[in-house]
């Protein structure tokens, strides 16, 4: 495989200063470390790549022969090679970043040291009926959460005052410690990881840069949800101390249930009892929709769990692809009690039907006759 342009690598100009190449390195190296692409391979090899590619640039004399000899000037063959391969990339990432120990890299993603920290996450319950989950709704929320004060603008220092970077830990908001033989890190005590020190807090946030503040909040709850489902609002959460990114908002569904339909999916079914005689006679039935009755025909010797299907009469799918069906099931109602007319024009009837009437039965008696 080709090795690609160390210039190309950082993402850099051929004409890139040190600072340029510093900036991009710092950036890909932070993106492409093992202990955040834990178990990527690509990420692994980009992190190689970027720490050669930094190490032959940022070093006046390899940069030199690089420019000159391209690849050819660290392969051994091309003249005037300055010594040696690369280091390990975790020593340069080391050294970049750390340097004289007590610096944990874990830290430096916990958003320790000159960038702020970010906001909370926030849960809200959303009730919803049965129809808008269905179909999807939008909903405008008030929620109470901590924003920028507008006092300091979210510094958290008084008016003309400004924070200033904390003496004990030199910004990065980590001290080292001796214990025993190792150096560990440790949150610096002073300005408590921000790396800086507010010596003239404001007075309305008290310092801390943000102020609880109501916000009403559109929320699309796209049709086809179900109860508990989660949806996320992108950095509508509590905002960060001292200018940190906001963190999200979490709306947990809570969907009503429907006096007569039950859900499954973007398919929703019902239940509607008939009566013996438009079972038997057939007729029309009004099915309840979402959107309306509609009437149903029911043909003549319906039997009892007759499912009928209202195509596209569901709900709305989730993914985006089109309805679910509205599934009917009829459930033949038996009269319970008679009057003295009702039971004598039913016997009537049962005389009349005879065995011809209910060919399942006779068939059924035929094989219990078979059986003995
Ligand atoms: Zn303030
Ligand atoms: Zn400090």
């Amino acid at each position: 495989m080709a090795k690609r342009d160390y210039y190309e690598v950082l993402g850099v100009s051929r004409s890139a200063n040190d600072e340029e190449i510093k900036k991009a390195y710092r950036k890909m190296a932070l993106k492409y470390h093992p202990d955040r692409n834990q178990g990527d391979k690509a990420a692994e090899e980009k992190f190689k790549e970027v720490s050669e590619a930094y190490e032959a640039l940022s070093d006046r004399e390899k940069r030199e022969a690089y420019d000159r000899f391209g690849h050819a000037a660290f392969s051994g063959a091309g003249r005037g090679a300055p010594g040696g391969g690369f280091h390990d990339p975790m020593d340069i990432f080391q050294q970049f970043f750390g340097g004289a120990g007590g610096f944990s890299f874990g830290d430096l993603f916990a958003g320790g040291g000159e960038r702020g920290q970010s906001g909370n996450d926030l849960r809200y319950d959303l009730r919803i009926s049965f129809k808008e989950a269905c179909f999807g709704v939008e909903k405008e929320i008030s929620v109470r959460r901590h924003e920028a004060c507008a006092e300091c603008g979210g510094s958290g220092a008084a008016a003309g005052s400004s924070a200033s970077r904390c003496s004990q830990c030199g910004g990065r908001g980590q001290v080292g410690m001796s214990r025993g033989f190792f150096m560990v890190s440790q949150t610096c005590p002073r300005c408590r990881g921000s790396g800086q020190v507010i010596e003239r807090p404001c007075r309305a946030c008290s310092g801390s840069g943000l102020q609880e503040k109501p916000a009403r909040i559109k929320i699309r709850v796209p049709g086809g949800v179900e109860n508990g489902m989660r949806l996320r609002s992108s950095d509508n959460g509590e905002h960060g101390p001292r200018g940190g990114p906001p963190g999200d908002l979490y709306v947990v569904l809570h969907v009503e249930e429907h006096d007569l339909f039950k859900r499954d999916g973007e398919d929703i079914h019902c239940e509607i009892p008939v009566t013996f005689a438009m079972a038997s006679l057939g007729g029309e039935m009004d099915v309840p929709t979402l959107d309306g009755a509609t009437r149903v025909k029911v043909p003549a010797g319906t039997q009892s769990g007759a499912m009928f299907r209202l195509r596209g009469r569901g709900a709305k799918a989730l993914d985006g692809t089109g309805f679910g069906d509205l599934h009917v099931r009829v459930h033949v109602e038996v009269p319970r009690r008679l009057n003295a007319e009702q039971r004598r024009k039913l016997e009537e009837f049962a005389k009349a039907c005879g065995e011809d009437a209910y060919p399942q039965r006779r068939a059924f008696l035929d094989r219990l006759k078979r059986m003995f």
